[in-house]
């Protein structure tokens, strides 16, 4: 990469949500090193912290943590105001902050149901609404919603997460219709199951509790759930993400990209 394309977001703030670990944590250390500087946030101040601690080392950004609770209005108000207090106007907004729970349909309680609408949904809502009147008044913009494979084709056991995930997918379509002709893109990013992370661990844990089978056999369980018949990586994700912030995909808006190794096909 040369050095005027490896540091092609510089000066853009950037949020990222769920930015403390997991996916966000390595969307962010991406975003970074093109030059991004940085809002994490998420409602682990310790995690946060650490890692902003240890971005600001590493890329020579500026990178900062806020503490926010994307379910919870006043706070999402209140931290994108500090956030761009701090770093200026937000340009893109990488909505990465989820939960999954699963359940047989019977047994999905109400507040099971609107903690994954909440999180999943709402959060991706509340936050967009933060930013996107500086980027209608900037004229640009780019916005980044983490979906998931069921946010595409439905699957067993997970009916409330996968209703939040068609729902950011919907939202994503609705809001790049809206801002098509204002220099904003919208888009979601569409993973299959994804090693590494906590969200991943539990859900192989969930398989071993269900099968009885050991670790590895869960994982290989997991891992076959795709044609491909091994797991997405988190950089096979992250690298989708920064491309549809990159300018080379200004074009590229509402749309719903599967990661996910041929487990979603039009
Ligand atoms: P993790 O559980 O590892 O991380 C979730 C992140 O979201 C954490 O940073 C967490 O921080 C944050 N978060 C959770 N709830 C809230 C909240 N109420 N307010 C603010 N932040 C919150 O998950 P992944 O990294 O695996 O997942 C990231 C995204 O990718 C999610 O949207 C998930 O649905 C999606 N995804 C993941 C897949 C996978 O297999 N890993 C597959 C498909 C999609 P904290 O706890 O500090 O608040």
């Amino acid at each position: 990469m040369s050095e005027s394309s490896a540091r092609v977001l510089q000066g853009l703030h950037a949020v990222v949500t769920g930015g403390g670990r997991g996916l966000g944590a390595v969307i962010a250390a991406a975003l970074a090193d093109l030059g991004a500087d940085l809002t994490l946030m998420g409602r682990t101040a310790g995690t946060l912290g650490a890692h902003a601690e240890s971005l600001n080392r590493s890329s020579g950004v500026r990178v900062q943590a806020i503490v926010c609770d994307v379910t919870r209005a006043d706070d999402v108000k209140r931290a994108f105001a500090e956030a761009a207090a701090a770093l200026g106007p937000v340009r893109i907004l990488i909505n990465n902050a989820g939960q999954a729970e699963a359940a047989r349909f019977t047994d999905i309680s109400l507040d099971s149901w609107q903690r994954m609408l909440d999180v999943n949904l709402t959060g991706t809502f509340l936050c967009t609404q933060q930013v996107l009147g500086g980027m209608l008044a900037a004229g640009s913009g780019r916005i980044v919603n983490i979906a998931s494979v069921a946010g595409l084709e439905g699957a067993a056991q997970i009916a409330a997460y996968c209703a939040a995930k068609h729902g950011v997918v919907g939202l994503t379509r609705a809001l790049a219709a809206e801002t098509v002709r204002q220099g904003i893109t919208v888009n979601a990013v569409c993973p299959g199951y994804t090693d590494g992370t906590d969200m991943f661990r539990a859900a192989i844990a969930s398989v071993m509790r269900s099968t009885g089978q050991p670790e590895d056999r869960a994982r290989e369980i997991l891992a076959k759930r795709s044609p491909r018949g091994t797991l997405i990586t988190p950089r096979e994700v992250v690298d989708a993400v920064v491309w549809l912030c990159s300018p080379g995909a200004s074009a590229i808006t509402g749309q719903a990209i599967a990661v996910a190794a041929g487990e979603v096909m039009p």
